[in-house]
């Protein structure tokens, strides 16, 4: 999978080079790169931001160096374009799996108040938001949405690995709770049946737990799926 995000900061993104996400970047399941808005700014000293029209707090992002960075991007619009925003439709498990199943994502951040609207209106796919609250800026939110969907790439999480059994995922139950190594810490064993190697016992203790945990935390997932 490609993915391009545009942002005015794109040495945040340094961190998606540890763990799962930087090992599928470094073995080429994910191709990705943080493309700089600045770089495209027709502006003498680069500038890419002006008050807002109408007046109010703040600075809004214009319109032309994003403009000219989508298109130099993506000039025959074979990305999904997205832009992260506290307006869009909200991350889901769901929504996750169906971005996965795209070739390329571009992703847009928007910084200070946001972004002239023109510029959305001309290239832009969909909106996405990671909840309801408001960030200084969406690199954050496009880091969660790459972490996300990158799970749900072929070969990211490796075989060892499996996203079907995760919180959300077995019929949109929260996850059973794990355990390791010492069986019994501070005085507390991990739970006998998880020790006798009983595969049937194990599974249905475990659904049980799922059923119990959703129940208490999130009574709302249960009969949703
Ligand atoms: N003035 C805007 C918020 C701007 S916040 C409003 O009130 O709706 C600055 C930038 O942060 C936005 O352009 C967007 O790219 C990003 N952002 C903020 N909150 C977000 C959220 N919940 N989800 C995704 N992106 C968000």
């Amino acid at each position: 999978m490609k993915i391009r995000v545009l942002t005015l900061f794109p040495r945040m993104f340094d961190c998606l080079n540890e763990s799962i996400i930087g090992r599928a970047i470094k073995s080429g399941k994910l191709d990705f790169e943080a493309v700089d808005i600045r770089a495209y700014s027709k502006d003498k000293h680069q500038k890419c931001d002006d008050t807002p029209y109408g007046g109010g707090a703040g600075m809004v992002m214009t319109a032309q160096p994003i403009y000219d960075c989508i298109n130099a991007v993506d000039p025959t619009h074979e990305y999904v374009r997205i832009y992260m925003s506290p307006k869009g439709e909200k991350l889901s498990d769901g929504l996750c799996r169906g971005l996965a199943a795209n070739d390329n994502i571009l992703l847009l951040c928007g910084h200070y108040e946001g972004v002239d609207q023109r510029v959305l209106d001309l290239c832009i796919d969909r909106e996405i938001s990671i909840g309801d609250y408001v960030l200084s800026g969406g690199e954050l939110a496009a880091m969660v949405v790459i972490d996300g969907v990158s799970r749900f790439v072929d070969g990211v999480l490796g075989s060892a690995m499996s996203h079907e059994d995760e919180s959300f995922s077995a019929g949109g139950m929260l996850e059973y709770p794990q355990y390791t190594r010492p069986p019994e810490f501070m005085g507390r064993k991990v739970p006998e049946v998880l020790l006798n190697g009983n595969h049937k016992e194990i599974d249905k203790y475990r659904k049980q737990q799922s059923l119990e945990i959703t129940a208490r935390l999130r009574p709302d997932l249960i009969g949703k799926d």
